[in-house]
């Protein structure tokens, strides 16, 4: 996967209230911004080295084999750049 970072702010999200697609808050090492045609909404995701997260957002950036994790502040997300992670669907929840 191809996994990038983002955070609440203007210039990632186009707006700034933390707000998930799926209707959560926003946290960093948990929420992810997927594909949902790739991974579904709810899916908990292992990414390689990095830990386990929930796929709870999405983005108009975020198309296909793309992962975007969630940071809390802008400069941490520009730090992490991109970066190719293997990721693993763990489960799915309903
Ligand atoms: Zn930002």
């Amino acid at each position: 996967m191809e996994v990038t970072a983002y955070c609440a702010c203007p210039l990632c999200c186009g707006k700034s209230d933390g707000i998930t697609f799926s209707g959560r808050h926003a946290r960093a090492n948990h929420t992810i911004a997927v594909d949902p045609a790739v991974i579904p909404l709810g899916s908990a995701v292992y990414l390689e080295g990095l830990g386990t997260f929930t796929a709870e957002d999405v983005g108009g950036a975020i198309r296909g084999r793309k992962v975007d994790l969630f940071m809390n502040e802008h400069h941490q997300a520009l730090q992490f750049g991109v970066k190719n992670i293997k990721a693993h669907l763990l489960n799915q929840v309903i």
